[in-house]
């Protein structure tokens, strides 16, 4: 079984930031992913990082991940099934079935996309439904489409199927104030070819085998109406999933993880970080941030436990 000081669930801005950090340790470090970027790959144009020019949430993300490659981290790609402890260790078994065995896990495995709950939303995912604008905007150019969602994960969307030449760009949200930032929804109401309705409740996404329209209902007037579409695009956040490490920690009703200010859950040894955890306001910029503050807390405790680091031999790490 391969062992590591640290194995690092989860490739977006918080894991890949501990993982620059606990290298910069010198502790032997594996990140075990199913993508790399998380949710700012959803972002096309993402201008509120700090001392970068702006530029697309996958070249920021790819960024990271070369600055955590160059200190020595290993990326493994796979879904992590289960975290478990063993000894004063713990191990990591992935969906195929590979187990890792670790000193410390840190865990920064993010959210995915929230349910709407509606009908048609399983059977035309992916035939004309989709959970990322930003992803599969090109792909309905001269199409008529709808944003669901008030956020700026969906005023975004809008303008970006807007931008790659969508006919007509409903943007559907259930009440008439917005989370999205000003600035954006300025930018959106600006654009003619998108057309905002509120209060709208979406009822059901209808279609053969590909989609075909939007049912939806008046929120104050309860009167019904179907959209004539090609194109669903659901951005209405996410919400954690953390079925490997339920088990473990401690979570709150929304799931997330409970962490100190330390980024320690509940089980010693086991550190979290990013959009999983309590911490609010789901950014880029905190996830790095908090992904660090794990990473040295991660080291901390390990030389509080005066044992002697993994040797590695990444090449040009030792
Ligand atoms: P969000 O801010 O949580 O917004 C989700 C939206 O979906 C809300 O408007 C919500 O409505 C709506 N919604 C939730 N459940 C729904 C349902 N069942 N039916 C209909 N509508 C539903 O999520 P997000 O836009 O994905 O953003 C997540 C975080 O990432 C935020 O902190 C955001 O600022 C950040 N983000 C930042 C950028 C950027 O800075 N460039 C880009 C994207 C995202 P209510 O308002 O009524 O609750």
């Amino acid at each position: 079984m391969e062992k590591y000081d640290v194995i690092i669930v989860g490739a977006g801005a918080a894991g890949l930031t501990a993982a620059i950090y606990t290298c910069r340790k010198n502790l032997k470090t594996a990140i075990v992913s199913v993508d790399v970027g998380g949710q700012t790959n959803l972002t096309n144009h993402i201008e509120n990082y700090p001392g970068v020019d702006a530029m697309p949430g996958p070249t920021l993300m790819q960024k990271f991940l070369d600055n955590a490659k160059s200190f020595g981290a290993e990326l493994i790609m796979g879904k992590v099934a289960k975290v478990d402890k063993k000894g004063s260790g713990f191990t990591v078994t992935l969906a195929e079935g590979k187990t890792y065995e670790a000193r410390t896990v840190i865990m920064c495995s993010g959210t995915v996309p929230r349910e709407l709950g509606i009908p048609g939303e399983a059977k035309f995912l992916g035939r004309g439904l989709s959970t990322c604008a930003t992803c599969d905007a090109p792909l309905f150019k001269n199409k008529i489409t709808a944003v669901i969602g008030g956020g700026n994960a969906a005023v975004e969307g809008a303008l970006e199927l807007a931008h790659v030449g969508a006919k007509k760009v409903y943007l559907v949200h259930r009440r008439n104030e917005f989370r999205a930032d000003e600035i954006t929804i300025d930018k959106m109401k600006a654009n003619k070819v998108i057309e905002v309705l509120t209060p709208f409740e979406p009822m059901e996404i209808v279609g053969d085998k590909f989609v075909s329209g939007l049912k939806m209902k008046h929120a104050e007037t309860k009167k019904e109406q179907t959209l004539e579409l090609q194109g669903v695009f659901k951005e209405i956040g996410h919400v954690v999933d953390i079925a490997s490490i339920k088990h473990l920690v401690k979570t709150n009703e929304r799931n997330e993880v409970l962490i100190d200010d330390k980024n320690q859950t509940s089980v010693p040894g086991l550190f979290a970080a990013g959009d999983l955890t309590t911490v609010p306001y789901k950014q880029t910029v905190i996830s790095a941030g908090e992904g660090a503050k794990a990473a040295l807390s991660c080291y901390q405790w390990l030389s509080n436990q005066k044992v002697t680091p993994i040797d590695w031999d990444i090449k040009g790490k030792k």
